[in-house]
């Protein structure tokens, strides 16, 4: 870096949006771009896997963030997985392509967000992706993100569709498209072509790395960002035990995700002024939402044993593994190709409303109970593991100290509002009423979890303390909006000040209904855009 210490943006964060934000803004010969990124290389085969997931969680590429514990999962703290890589999260995730109702962005539109409504975000969704099937008026045909089927068959699959057409819950060929709601098989991020995963870091970065006008800099942890009055200057950061530092003659732009983002800030004395004080840093500028709003989705599992060896399970075999390795490598189809919770549901708790706002996946593989030292199974079964899609409950991050390596405090304060307790109990009822079906007879054995009628609120309770599940998909920690209260403004600058903007999964004003990448990644494709026009 000494011989180049200015560049017109410096990126925080290598992750879905860092990514798109360095490859859209170094199209421009006549600018320099830095990216710096607190993790290593993603070159890494299990990173290309889907089913590398599994072992990537609690790796060296995962930041494992512990939660502080939550009040109504018994004291549960959560190791939360983050991609701590390049590529961020989009190089660890399940790769599901999901990009939410449609609904969900006039909503963001009526909070505020101008420009933000569905209308207005559709474009930027269409240029991001190459659609297998193609592009038309809802999807893109000619964009860096390869989005694909699976094509890992599993007859329990089949039996779920087969449970929700006969339940009368429709069927929908494409939830990104024209029919949003009902029974189908998961889209991923993934390129059959490669045999890979398909992360933001492929998609936009490898072919923006060769450009001159483009500085990717790896294990480098951005520290603060530096201020001269109220604009952006530069940022801090650590390579190998040195601090360093870099300036931006334009802008810095922070991509660091919905739990660093905001801490990134905060150490930067942006926030709750008496809340920095404590942290022992000093105020730069008062804005006290800085870390508030924290949205995620959060469910559980009913869980059955299966009658059937054709579960997950038989993969314990070590010949079995090799047959799939080999069908994954020689005809590209197979366990492998994804993470297979290949089919999903979105579905209404009451048939009144707009939009679906309960999500359902089948996964052909028992899961023991979190608290269990070994989640791997002990023998045939599969769950319906369900998200409550737009919960009411908020959580926060905020600062555990003023030193910059420290993890930030995480709360999420999973089912703290009534809204959605009822949901989640409506979602455990709508499950049972699946597996119910004759579509299920040939498979359904007895079921594990809960395993009792659940029928007081403690029995309820006890289970979802005993298997509680995150989405993994944190939002709403550097809100948008157009009012005071928001930390940034539609155009994604933080609230009075100049040359900084945050963007990144942490700026949704709600929680969408559906997985978080894809929104995370039109949100930078729009910001680089927003940018430019600048
Ligand atoms: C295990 C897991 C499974 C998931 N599954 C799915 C799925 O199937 N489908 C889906 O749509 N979504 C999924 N998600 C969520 C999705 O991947 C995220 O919502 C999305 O990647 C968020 O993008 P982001 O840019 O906000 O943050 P990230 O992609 O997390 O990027 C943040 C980046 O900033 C870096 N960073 C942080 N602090 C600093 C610092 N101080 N200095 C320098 N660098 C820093 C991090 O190392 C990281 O690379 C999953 C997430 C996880 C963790």
């Amino acid at each position: 870096m000494s011989e180049h210490l200015t560049y017109d943006y410096v990126i925080v964060g290598a992750g879905s949006a860092g990514c798109v934000l360095a490859g859209r803004l170094s199209e421009d010969p006549d600018v320099s771009v830095v990216l710096l990124e607190a993790g290593g290389s993603d070159s890494n085969p299990l990173i290309a896997m889907p089913m590398g997931e599994a072992h990537l969680i609690g790796s060296r590429y995962d930041w494992s963030f512990q939660t502080e514990p939550e009040a109504r999962l018994d004291d549960y703290q959560f190791v939360m997985p983050r991609g701590r890589v390049v590529g961020g999260s989009s190089s660890i995730n399940g790769q599901v392509y999901h990009r939410g109702h449609p609904r969900d962005y006039d909503e963001w539109h009526q909070l505020g967000c101008e420009g933000w409504s569905f209308d207005d975000v559709l474009p930027y969704f269409k240029r991001t992706e190459n659609w297998e099937d193609g592009g038309d008026e809802h999807r893109g045909g000619e964009g860096p993100l390869e989005t694909t089927r699976g094509r890992y068959d599993n007859p329990l699959f089949d039996a779920f569709l087969s449970a929700g057409e006969a339940q009368g819950h429709g069927r929908t060929k494409d939830y990104n498209g024209r029919e949003p709601a009902g029974f189908s098989r998961v889209q991923y991020t993934h390129t059959h072509r490669w045999l890979r995963r398909c992360s933001a870091s492929h998609a936009y970065l490898r072919p923006a790395r060769h450009r001159s006008n483009l500085k990717v800099v790896t294990t480098a942890r951005t520290t603060k960002v530096l201020m001269n009055g109220d604009q952006a200057v530069g940022v801090e950061y650590i390579r190998g035990g040195t601090r360093r530092e870099v300036r931006a003659a334009r802008e810095v732009l922070i991509c660091a995700g919905a739990y660093q983002s905001p801490q990134l800030l905060m150490l930067s004395g942006i926030g709750e002024p008496d809340e920095l004080k404590a942290a022992g840093i000093t105020p730069r500028h008062r804005l006290p939402q800085v870390g508030h709003g924290l949205q995620d989705h959060f469910g559980s599992y009913v869980q059955h044993d299966c009658l059937q060896p054709v579960t997950l399970y038989k993969y314990r075999n070590p010949l079995r593994f090799a047959g799939a390795l080999a069908q994954f490598v020689f005809t590209r189809r197979g366990l492998l190709t994804v993470f297979p919770m290949d089919a999903v549901a979105h579905l209404k708790s009451d048939p009144a409303l707009e939009r679906p706002d309960i999500q359902i996946y089948l996964f052909p593989m028992a899961v023991n109970p979190i608290r269990d030292a070994n989640m791997l199974p002990r023998s045939h079964g599969f769950n319906l593991h369900w998200n409550v899609l737009r919960p009411e409950s908020r959580g926060r991050v905020s600062l555990r100290d003023g030193n910059p390596l420290s993890a930030p405090r995480i709360w999420h304060n999973y089912l703290a509002a009534e809204s959605d307790r009822r949901l989640h109990r409506a979602s455990l009822d709508l499950c049972r009423s699946i597996v119910a079906d004759r579509a299920f007879d040939a498979f359904r054995g007895r079921e594990t979890q809960p395993g009792n009628a659940c029928a007081s609120a403690a029995e309820f309770e006890a289970f979802t303390s005993r298997m509680p599940s995150s989405g993994y998909h944190p939002v709403g920690t550097c809100r948008m909006g157009h009012d005071e209260d928001s930390v940034v403004d539609p155009q994604l600058r933080v609230r009075g000040l100049v040359g900084l903007r945050v963007v990144d999964a942490s700026v949704m004003p709600r929680l969408i209904g559906g997985n978080t990448n894809a929104p995370t990644i039109m949100i930078a494709e729009k910001a680089a855009d927003m940018i430019k026009a600048n």
